[in-house]
């Protein structure tokens, strides 16, 4: 089995003024550039100045809005044939579609995500628009992941939020594929396991626990890119992804106003850690709490039927994939659980 882990990686502050010498050392001269959307009219001229006087060519350029799959392929066979890599800069939508228009193509790709909600910026799968219905496909796990930590501290705090939420879900996901191969012997990789867990104690071990301080923000990068490289191990997205992550799914299905992945996976990771009687259910409550990340939902809740239809809707969304819902005891818990805990009452409305 071959893995594909990103060998350039650059998570420091000003990193995005350095873009055209990190490219140059990596023999990346002619490159296509992909910019999400609002993402020009910010860094646009930053990254004009760091190409030309690194002579970097830009031979095409775009802002991506689609993430149509029918879209994304016809613009894939007409991007110039000479290019070395195609750098994407943004949120996960433009990093989505540069990863699978790489994949077509066979290019390596730069990812520069310029917020940290979830851990799809590195990881082998994009999430992309097939037949109008949103689906994870295969992609190209990026070459190089260089992210500003000076421009995430500037993003809009729920990014960030949504990131710790998504990162904390590593330990109700592992349990879950753990207790697969208990019951239906659904085979573990253990090298995915100890990545996907190391990345999350990292950040929870950490002692300053404020999403302004830019060595914590480094430090959640670089967990997010294990995250995404534990699936590439496993070839699934197992070590990254459990019932909490259902839960989120079904509530982008139900909802009038889903939020940010990471924040709906945090809420549910929080409520599946106490149906699981996870052994580090104290640990994602304190965290949760210490970031802040309880008191930013507080304000802007979930709404509350929305998310008990997701969490009868989760067990059905992926096929075998057995998790603590799979048995309908454990969803009844988990209703019972929210009716009564004082942090739902108050993330839940
Ligand atoms: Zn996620």
């Amino acid at each position: 089995m071959e893995i594909t882990v990103p060998s350039l990686l650059r998570i420091k502050p000003n990193a995005l003024f350095r873009i055209g010498k990190y490219l140059r050392k990596e023999g990346f001269f002619k490159v296509a550039l992909f910019y999400g959307e609002g993402i020009k009219d910010l860094f646009g001229n930053q990254l004009t100045i760091s190409f030309a006087s690194s002579e970097i060519s830009v031979v095409f350029e775009e802002n991506v809005s689609s993430n149509d799959v029918d879209i994304i392929l016809k613009k894939s066979f007409s991007l110039p044939d000479k290019i070395d890599a195609i750098v994407a800069i943004g949120g996960g939508k433009v990093i989505d579609v540069s990863k699978y228009i790489a994949f077509i193509l066979q290019l390596p790709v730069i990812a520069m995500p310029t917020s940290i909600s979830n851990d799809g910026f590195a990881s082998p799968g994009a999430s992309l628009v097939v037949n109008g219905r949103r689906k994870s496909l295969k992609a190209q796990i990026p070459y190089g992941v260089i992210i500003d930590t000076e421009i995430i501290s500037k993003s809009p705090k729920a990014f960030t939020m949504s990131g710790i939420g998504d990162l904390l879900s590593k330990y109700t996901a592992i349990y879950d594929w753990k207790l697969a191969y208990r019951v239906v012997h659904e085979n573990v990789n253990d090298f995915a396991v100890l990545i996907s867990k190391n990345a999350v104690e990292s950040m929870v071990n950490y002692n300053i626990k404020n999403i302004e301080n830019l060595e914590f923000l480094r430090l959640i990068c670089g967990c997010l890119v294990m995250s995404g490289i534990a699936m590439a191990v496993s070839g699934s997205s197992r070590p990254a992804s459990g019932s909490e992550h259902l839960i989120s799914h079904a509530y982008d299905m139900v909802a009038q106003k889903p939020v940010l992945h990471g924040i709906q996976v945090g809420i549910a990771t929080y409520i599946i850690s106490e149906v699981q009687n996870n052994p580090e259910k104290e640990v994602i409550k304190s965290v949760l709490r210490e970031t802040g990340f309880f008191d930013y939902v507080a304000s802007n809740p979930l709404i509350r039927t929305d998310f008990i239809k997701a969490v009868n809707l989760a067990p059905t969304i992926k096929n075998n994939y057995y998790t603590i819902l799979s048995e309908k005891e454990n969803i009844d818990t988990l209703l019972t659980f929210i009716e009564h805990d004082d942090i739902c009452k108050s993330v839940l409305k």
